[in-house]
């Protein structure tokens, strides 16, 4: 049984242990599980691969840890959250590297954007906890009604591949500093870096227990935990199907839910809008290869200006470079699966069979092995066909064009998810308008991507249930309780 690892990439020579990490040890599985690089195809590491009898232990570990991390102060809370997010960020070369050869995503964006993203997550979370959960007292007929956010208890945490680290932390995060234990459970696609990072938090100084990883499976280490009567709270990152189910494992217990679900986000360029503007935010649209949930994919353009958007559109797209994410001129890396890949190709193929036009890419990138799927623009696709319907999960947008403002609603609402949109105008005016019926959990007027950690964010419709930022996540990690004061029967 190999239980660590030793990745050796671009010079930098790592060695992570692969097991899980329960009540501050390093634990195995009878059995692992191959974890493969979208960049090279290669088994990169074997992973102990959990299941309930590893979920029981680490839930026990978090539940006995429970006690003692709940009764420490914020500010003790937020300093061990500091000292992570101070190795974090003294590992960003190797929580980079690992992050780019686990799932494919561009190697300068995790080195200059995601990891110090995950160090501010974990600053973030410890100084709200501190400095801004306050609530003015309300006072009832002379009562006073004092409202704290008290530790809930043992918080599962599912994430997805697609962002790992920054997602976990972005849970992690507040549920340590509201006073709850943790067991995380990462995506089996990419799972070293929350292995990496649990060994952060016990150099940082987090007491054992208060943190655990199980690695393994949705169906198995996933399915088990979400249904464990031992959690007090579920948050949840990944597709509508497997949010389904844990929606249904969570009713048993009563356990509460965070959904952060998927989306078909429309970005709606009006005939007013500054023309670079809008074709460089929807050639952003491919970043991270269009594995990005927020994604505004499908194009809704003024029909008046649809002919000049896409020449323009289609010259940018020609400059995207598609290749070795840990290339610093890459733009565009591989999909993460074979299975992920498939899917986009098929959704492609449809499309093109059921008599959509393809104005550029629509193929596996011809000049490339492995995983490339080519920047796609797809237009005239049939209204209502999957298309224009389903989440796709790569870098495949659609266009359809609109004749006026109450025509692009309509089109941009008609969907079953409401994540995000992303409006472009020139016009504030028109912007306001529009955006006040646009259902959306967060819209972005003539940018994209912009994030603010105290901000609400969520999604709407099939896009998620609850929100997270700010004091919407203690809201949820957190119990929210009232006091109530009578002015009578004090002896001092
Ligand atoms: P997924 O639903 O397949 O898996 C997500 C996680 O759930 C993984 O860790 C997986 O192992 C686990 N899982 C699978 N079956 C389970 C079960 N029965 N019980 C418990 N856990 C189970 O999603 P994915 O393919 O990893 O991620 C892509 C999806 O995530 C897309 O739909 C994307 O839009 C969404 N996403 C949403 C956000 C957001 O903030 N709204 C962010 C990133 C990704």
């Amino acid at each position: 049984m190999i239980d660590t690892v030793e990745i050796i990439a671009a010079g930098v020579n790592i060695t992570i242990d692969t097991r899980h990490w329960i009540n501050g040890q390093r634990v195995a599985s009878p059995s692992q599980f191959e974890d493969v690089s979208p960049i090279t195809g290669e088994v990169i590491a074997l992973i102990s691969q959990g299941g309930e009898s590893e979920v029981n232990l680490a839930v026990d570990a978090a539940r006995e840890a429970f006690p003692a991390w709940a009764r420490t102060s914020p500010a003790e809370r937020g300093a061990i959250l500091h000292a992570i997010a101070d190795l974090v960020e003294e590992n960003n070369e190797t929580l980079s590297q690992l992050e780019t050869l686990d799932n494919g995503s561009l190697l300068r964006s995790h080195r200059r954007g995601v990891m110090p993203r995950v160090a501010h997550n974990l600053r973030f979370f410890a100084d709200w906890a501190i400095n801004e959960l306050h609530h003015p007292d309300l006072e009832t007929r002379g009562h006073l009604n004092k409202v704290s956010w008290d530790p809930a208890g043992v918080a599962a945490l599912i994430t997805p591949w697609n962002a790992p680290l920054m997602l976990a932390t972005w849970k992690i995060a507040p549920a340590l500093a509201a006073g709850d234990t943790v067991v995380l459970k990462p995506a089996e696609w990419s799972p070293l870096t929350a292995s990496f990072f649990a060994d952060l938090t016990k150099r940082a100084g987090l007491p054992d227990g208060v943190f655990n990883v199980v690695q393994g499976f949705g169906a198995e280490a996933g399915n088990a935990l979400v249904s464990h009567p031992g959690i007090n709270r579920i948050s949840f990152t990944g597709s509508v199907p497997t949010a389904k189910l844990v929606a249904k494992a969570a009713a048993e217990n009563l356990t509460p839910c965070s959904f952060e679900l998927g989306g078909k986000s429309p970005t709606i360029i009006f005939d007013d809008a500054d023309l670079d503007l809008a074709v460089t935010l929807a050639a952003e649209q491919f970043d991270n290869a269009g594995q990005i949930c927020l994604s505004g994919t499908r194009l809704l353009v003024q029909e008046n200006i649809a002919p000049a958007f896409i020449e323009a559109f289609t010259k940018k797209a020609g400059e995207i470079i598609q290749g070795d994410p840990r290339d610093e001129d890459t733009h565009i890396g591989p999909q993460i699966h074979a299975r992920q890949f498939e899917r986009i190709k098929g959704y492609v193929d449809r499309a093109k069979a059921a008599g959509a036009d393809v104005v550029f890419g629509g193929a596996p990138n011809g000049d490339k092995s492995g995983l490339y799927f080519q920047p796609t623009l797809i237009t005239d696709a049939k209204p209502g066909s999957e298309i224009l319907t389903d989440e796709i999960f790569g870098p495949v947008l659609t266009l359809q064009t609109f004749a006026t403002d109450d025509e692009a609603l309509e089109l941009a609402n008609g969907t079953q998810f409401g994540l995000a949109a992303v409006v472009v105008t020139g016009s504030k005016d028109r912007a306001e308008k529009f955006t006040e019926h646009l259902v959306a959990g967060t819209i972005w007027v003539n940018c994209f991507y912009v994030r603010d950690l105290a901000a609400p964010f969520g999604g709407s419709r099939k896009s998620g249930v609850g929100r997270e930022g700010g004091t919407w996540s203690f809201d949820f990690y957190a119990d929210v309780k009232n006091t109530v004061y009578s002015p009578i029967g004090w002896k001092e």
